[in-house]
């Protein structure tokens, strides 16, 4: 079995950074709250599913097997005025709820691919697991954490505190009276016991168009409902890694908690995970204040915050470059760098991979700049053990980039290099920008369209023969299957051209 580094992760349970122990050695649980699928992914929702595919890469990286599970939100989740967010959406596009969720749903996953993420191992629809989320209230009022009033179901939360003292809060680190006295009602105040409690199955009203038959009502779950079903269907009682955005500690995560302890007497996971915000004009990125960046507005330039469009990988690698637990200030001169510093180190990858390597035996011996690169890479790897700190692994790189360019350019003689050290450095800069970082060498696509230029060439000219032997069968059936394809064949005065 692989043996993995010493790892340390940042606990939002314990505010500590803890040495990372699977519950089972060389497998890692993880649940990540995945987006509520009412309109189109954001720059800010973005920045979180990709520092969790980092996340992700790099437990793959260094040898766990990872059970990846991620949600999709297409019920229950309510607006402040008590409106779910699917049906609303619905109502005002004139779609069926799953329409709104189906073109969201593939709207985000084309948005997770442009970003190169890695898809989850499970992707699970609250809609598609009620039987479980009834389950799971039925349970919660067995334990005697809930009531019901009026086909409704209430979790009792100053009960379940009195009961597990020091639970309750302990995600956000409020105090409970804080949670009590902020806790903002969304219906139905006055069926509540007390402030604080929240709802877990909701009776419909005549407008709600989402709902289930249950043995309270007909309703639907409260929103975080589906989070403890679903982990614990696929992940277990108790899981590993649970990881989401800043945003959903409370009440998302805070309530999450109290359901899984409410059912089970068990807390769902050991290590909490939370994604620091990615800020628009010194606020939060948000669909709900209306202070966003769609990513394709940066992708194609036409968004007033920029002066020019950036490439995918350009704004994947700006993510990289700070810590996923800082907030990150999206401005047209960070971008700038940011793709600077991304085309720098694919071109320093290029240089290095294209790097002699002299044939000598590796004889154990190492020369001081051998010791001064290793010991960079050393770094890079301590950065990303050191809470998967990618700010400073992509520094260490730059740093080792230096030592690259002026092996190429003979500063410094390629003798002083042993050949196992470049070797070495060749595998950790390709494990780095692609495998960890997820990065693509976005002018080996360049590379791709001077390809099918090439080919698109031949295949008129093939044209061109045919039709000169008066042979129109070939030359319509070329001109009928590009056209299947989505390519337009013209046949113009200046000659023959083409388009997509
Ligand atoms: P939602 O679709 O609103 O449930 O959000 C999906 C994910 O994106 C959640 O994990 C949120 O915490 C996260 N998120 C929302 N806004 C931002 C932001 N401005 N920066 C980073 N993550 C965000
Ligand atoms: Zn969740």
């Amino acid at each position: 079995m692989t043996v993995q580094p010493s790892l340390k992760i940042y606990n939002t349970l314990s505010g500590k950074k803890e040495e990372f122990k699977p519950i089972t050695p060389g497998y890692v649980g993880m649940y990540v709250c995945g987006p509520t699928v009412y309109s189109d992914v954001h720059l800010g929702n973005c920045r979180t599913f990709c520092s969790f595919d980092m996340i992700y890469r790099y437990l793959l990286h260094i040898g766990f097997k990872v059970r990846y599970v991620r949600n999709i939100t297409d019920v229950g989740h309510l607006t402040d005025d008590g409106e779910d967010r699917m049906a609303k959406g619905a109502k005002v596009a004139q779609l069926e709820p799953m329409e709104v969720a189906q073109r969201y749903t593939v709207g985000f996953h084309d948005m997770m691919r442009i970003f190169n993420t890695l898809p989850p191992s499970i992707e699970p629809r609250a809609t598609g697991h009620i039987p479980e989320q009834i389950e799971l209230v039925q349970q919660i009022l067995d334990n005697g954490l809930a009531y019901e009033r009026n086909g409704s179901v209430y979790f009792d939360v100053p009960k379940f505190a009195t009961r597990q003292p020091g639970v309750y809060g302990s995600i956000s680190g409020r105090i409970l009276d804080d949670l009590y006295a902020e806790t903002r009602e969304l219906k139905s105040q006055e069926e509540k016991n007390h402030p604080a409690d929240f709802a877990i199955w909701m009776k419909a009203r005549p407008q709600d168009i989402m709902v289930w038959n249950s043995p309270w009502s007909v309703g639907f779950p409260g929103w975080h409902l589906e989070c403890s079903a679903m982990s614990t269907k696929y992940l277990g009682k108790t899981f590993d890694i649970h990881g989401g955005g800043n945003d959903l500690k409370f009440p998302h995560h805070e309530n999450e908690v109290a359901q899984n302890h409410g059912a089970c007497s068990c807390h769902p996971a050991n290590y909490w995970l939370h994604t620091n915000m990615l800020l628009l004009n010194g606020k939060k990125m948000s669909k709900s204040d209306g202070n966003t960046i769609t990513p394709t507005e940066l992708f194609t330039g036409t968004s007033d915050h920029t002066s020019k469009a950036y490439s995918p990988m350009a704004v994947r690698f700006f993510m990289l470059m700070a810590h996923y637990r800082s907030t990150l200030d999206i401005t047209d001169e960070a971008l700038m760098a940011a793709e600077k510093g991304f085309l720098k180190i694919m071109e320093t990858n290029r240089l290095l991979q294209a790097l002699p390597v002299n044939a000598r035996d590796f004889d154990g011996s190492e020369t001081d700049t051998d010791r001064a690169i290793l010991g960079l890479v050393d770094d890079a790897f301590d950065g990303m053990n050191d809470d998967f700190n990618t700010a400073i692994a992509i520094a260490s790189l730059n740093e080792i980039g230096s030592y690259v360019h002026k092996l190429t350019n003979k500063q410094i003689d390629p003798a002083d290099v042993s050949p196992w050290v470049i070797e070495r450095l060749k595998t950790v800069f390709n494990a780095f920008l692609f495998d960890i970082f997820g990065l693509q060498d976005e002018s080996a696509s360049g590379a791709d369209s001077g390809t099918v230029d090439g080919l698109m060439q031949l295949i008129l000219d093939i044209r061109g023969h045919a039709r000169a032997q008066k042979d129109f069968a070939t030359s319509d059936k070329i001109r009928d299957a590009l056209t299947e394809v989505g390519i337009t064949v013209k046949d113009g005065k200046e000659g023959v051209t083409w388009s997509k």
